[in-house]
């Protein structure tokens, strides 16, 4: 007997092999085929595992190379949700921040995620699909310190996402999420270089971003969110 059963929509996560990403995939999981991205097999299949149709994708999206051999093994996407990133080492300072550290950032948060949305936008105008960011309160804010280097790329992020916005209206969809401090492994490792005292409770939960991920998911399609500002209660 064939199979009548419509196929899921089909969505790749990047960095959702932690954090917030997992937390997208997931959710997204419950009713979607979802391409699970991460740096190693085992961190990617572990998600992989939890969920009932998925599959890795794995690839250091910092080297041009891996990303589009990984890239080159879809042949079918309705929605990309960009969540790798990291967050910039001390000292951030620019008078002490050496070259690498500037790269290192703006490679992954920036560079990276324009040339996999070059790569995919093919399948993605053909499904009239969708693109989120997950950009941060620091693609707005003024940095503190030390931050210059993961707002700089939050920013440019931002630039990169409304132009794309508007070179594929009509076609594609395009949305930024602008999430506050998050209870993930990123702001473990910043408060710890900060001295402070960790209480995940004052964060957001990674599962309260991947809803507004749904959420965009899910607009009527002659609406787009286009941003997106997500706080905690908690005022820091
Ligand atoms: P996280 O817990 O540190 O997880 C980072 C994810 O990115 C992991 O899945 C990691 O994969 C992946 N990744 C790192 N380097 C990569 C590379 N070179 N190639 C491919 N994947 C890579 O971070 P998070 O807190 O979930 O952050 C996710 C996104 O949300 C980032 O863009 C961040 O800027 C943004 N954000 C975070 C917060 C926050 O407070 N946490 C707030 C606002 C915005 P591996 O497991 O393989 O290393």
């Amino acid at each position: 007997m064939t199979d009548t059963t419509p196929a899921r929509p089909s969505v790749l996560v990047t960095g959702a092999s932690r954090g917030i990403g997992r937390a997208i995939a997931l959710e997204l999981g419950r009713d979607h085929h979802v391409i699970v991205g991460g740096t190693t097999r085992r961190g990617v299949d572990a998600v992989v595992a939890q969920l009932p149709d998925a599959e890795p994708f794995v690839a250091d999206l910092s080297d041009a190379e891996e990303t589009a051999a990984a890239a080159d093994g879809i042949t079918r996407l309705d929605a990309l949700v960009h969540s790798a990133g990291v967050g910039n080492r001390s000292p951030g300072e620019v008078a002490l921040a050496p070259r690498e550290e500037w790269r290192r950032v703006l490679e992954l948060n920036v560079v990276a995620v324009a040339d996999l949305t070059r790569l995919l936008l093919p399948l993605l105008r053909e499904a009239h699909g969708d693109v989120v960011m997950i950009n941060s309160g620091s693609g707005f804010n003024r940095p503190g310190p030390g931050g210059g280097i993961y707002a700089a790329s939050k920013y440019a992020l931002r630039a990169l996402t409304h132009a794309l916005r508007e070179e594929e209206r009509g076609v594609v969809r395009v949305t930024s999420i602008h999430p506050g401090r998050v209870d993930t492994d990123m702001q473990v490792d910043l408060q710890a270089r900060m001295g402070r005292p960790y209480v995940a409770e004052e964060h957001l939960r990674p599962e309260s971003v991947a809803a507004t991920v749904r959420l965009a998911l899910e607009a009527s399609r002659e609406a787009m969110i286009e941003e997106l500002s997500i706080r905690p209660v908690f005022k820091a």
